[in-house]
């Protein structure tokens, strides 16, 4: 079975992982990714890029700054209500969030919900609940703490704690400020979509899931630009869009489900998220949600810049109004990670493989020499690895015994193995492994450029 401690240690193991500052004892909720790591991550964000941007005439990227002027915080909303209600443990001092402890005994709560609501709901639950470390249940009062973190950047008097700017707490606002000059710049037309992958900030308080939240992340947003009819219709066709990308994506359909929100924001029409069975249960992937026009009429009020769109048709302007889908990178990494853990039973020795799908696998071709102290061998496995590696992710690897590097290479999801063994010297031929079937072939090494490009196919 697949548990935290399992993909934590693998991904530590073989290098997709590692805790940020690792040699000076790590830094809370902040990862690095590793040689591997980046490599599957760089694939993830391949294929979603292709899937919204280069596969459709109706959505166009961009790749805004983190820093933005700090006003557009304050009209986001971010500045006054971006912020999470916390308690912590008098006994061990562990801060949990107190609306996820409250959601897991079935009582939702609004983000919009002041300190004093909050603390009024919590008292009523008090003894239901324990604090998720030690069990105790001696809670300091709620307090809600602002997510987004500041910088000094610019300011150069003492006054930066007063004046800040910030770091962005989420990818979109990039997208809205930016909406005029897009339109006003390409020959997009409403109905139209804005794609940007990048960095955002967060001060989360409670960050113990490993990729699932963490406090510098990534996220792949799609604001979408429509008509206010054709909000609802659009938003439909959008969740279908999103739910088909995550089966093509490779995850299967028995560890997604949609969670529907049950209290929605005063402006959103409608809001969903797709779940996904981490080893902890199921948790948001990715939101869908239905905005109306409050990104926009903000940003109108705040920049005093008319951000109405005139239809070309009718002649008439409206403030168009927005359907959005956001996910995080490192947890879309962390889902491919879980669903591609696979341990299986071969004679009595245990397999641990990881089946990515063919297009994420951050390695695509291996090359070892059966033996590494034969010089003619390792001469003639360099020769492929050299005609390969242009063509394919591939790697020249030669450490330990073939056992080993068979272990090793499954464990990074490797999807060809090729072994040069003595044979080959005479016969210009080599073994190819698949990492699935664990079936060998013998493939003569003229036509191997070819038989692998059909075999990976991506
Ligand atoms: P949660 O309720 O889990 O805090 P959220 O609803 O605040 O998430 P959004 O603001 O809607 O999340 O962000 C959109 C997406 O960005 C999320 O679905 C998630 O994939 C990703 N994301 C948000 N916060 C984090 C984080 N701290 N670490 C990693 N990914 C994150």
């Amino acid at each position: 079975m697949v548990t935290m401690e399992k993909i934590i240690s693998l991904a530590k193991r073989r290098g997709f992982i590692f805790p940020s500052s690792d040699i000076y004892g790590g830094f809370a909720a902040i990862y690095d990714y590793g040689p591997y790591g980046v490599e599957l991550e760089n694939n993830i964000k391949k294929f979603w890029w292709k899937n919204l941007v280069r596969q459709r005439q109706d959505i166009v990227g961009l790749d805004s700054a983190i820093f933005m002027h700090p006003k557009i915080w304050e009209a986001s909303g971010h500045v006054a209500g971006f912020s999470d209600p916390l308690i912590e443990c008098k006994n061990c001092h562990t801060r949990s969030r107190v609306d996820h402890l409250l959601e897991g005994i079935g009582i939702e709560t609004d983000e919009k919900m002041s300190e004093k609501e909050i603390n009024e709901i919590f008292s009523k639950n008090k003894d239901k609940l324990k604090c998720p470390n030690c069990g105790e249940k001696d809670f300091t009062d709620a307090r809600k703490f602002n997510l987004l973190v500041k910088s000094n950047l610019g300011n150069f008097t003492d006054n930066w704690d007063k004046e800040p700017v910030y770091l962005r707490g989420e990818t979109c606002q990039g997208i809205y400020v930016n909406y005029k000059n897009v339109l006003d710049s390409t020959r997009v037309k409403i109905p139209f979509g804005i794609a940007q992958i990048g960095k955002a900030f967060r001060n989360e308080i409670t960050a113990r899931q490993f990729l699932f939240r963490t406090r510098e992340f990534e996220q792949m947003e799609m604001q979408y630009f429509v008509h206010p009819d054709k909000e609802m219709e659009e938003y439909e066709k959008l969740r279908k869009d999103r739910w088909q990308y995550y089966l093509d994506l490779g995850l299967r359909k028995e560890n997604l489900k949609w969670n529907k929100h049950k209290n929605l924001v005063f402006y959103a029409k409608a809001a969903y998220d797709i779940d996904y069975n981490f080893p902890f249960g199921f948790d948001e992937l990715e939101g869908v949600h239905a905005r109306g026009n409050y990104d926009l009429s903000q940003h109108t009020k705040f920049s005093g810049k008319d951000l109405s769109y005139l239809d070309p048709k009718t002649n008439k302007k409206y403030i168009p109004h927005i359907i959005e889908s956001s996910v995080g990178v490192g947890r879309t990494v962390f889902a491919v990670l879980t669903e591609a853990y696979t341990e299986e039973k071969i004679d009595k020795e245990m397999r641990i493989v990881m089946k990515f799908p063919k297009k994420l696998a951050p390695v695509q071709v291996a090359v070892f020499p059966l033996l590494r102290n034969k010089p003619e061998l390792v001469k003639k496995t360099k020769e492929v690895y050299k005609q390969l590696k242009s063509e394919f992710v591939c790697e020249f690897d030669d450490n330990g015994n073939i056992g080993k590097r068979y272990r090793r290479q499954d464990e990074i999801g490797t999807l060809m193995c090729l072994t040069v063994d003595f044979e080959s010297l005479k016969g210009d031929d080599l073994t190819v492994r698949d990492r699935d079937t664990m079936k060998q072939e013998r493939v003569k090494i003229n036509k191997l450029t070819d038989y692998l490009k059909e075999k990976i196919n991506v």
